[in-house]
């Protein structure tokens, strides 16, 4: 499926849903926005705990947001 860039205003959050998805751009893997447990990249820039409902990025500038 295509990938549907978009980008969220951060300053309410990082959006979660089903079809969202985190791309990093310092590994280039994605990272589901709602895993079952938790999910991070190669890299670990970017972690999602579902657990906990928060997400952690290392460096904000390098992440990309798409739906697929
Ligand atoms: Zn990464």
């Amino acid at each position: 499926m295509k990938k549907k860039y978009f980008k969220p205003d951060l300053n309410k959050g990082f959006p979660a849903g089903k079809k969202i998805n985190y791309e990093c751009g310092l590994c280039g893997e994605s990272v589901e926005s709602l895993p079952e447990h938790f999910a991070t990249c190669r890299c670990e820039n970017i972690s999602v705990d579902a657990d906990s409902a928060r997400v952690t990025v290392k460096d904000n500038q390098k992440i990309k947001f798409f739906r697929c």
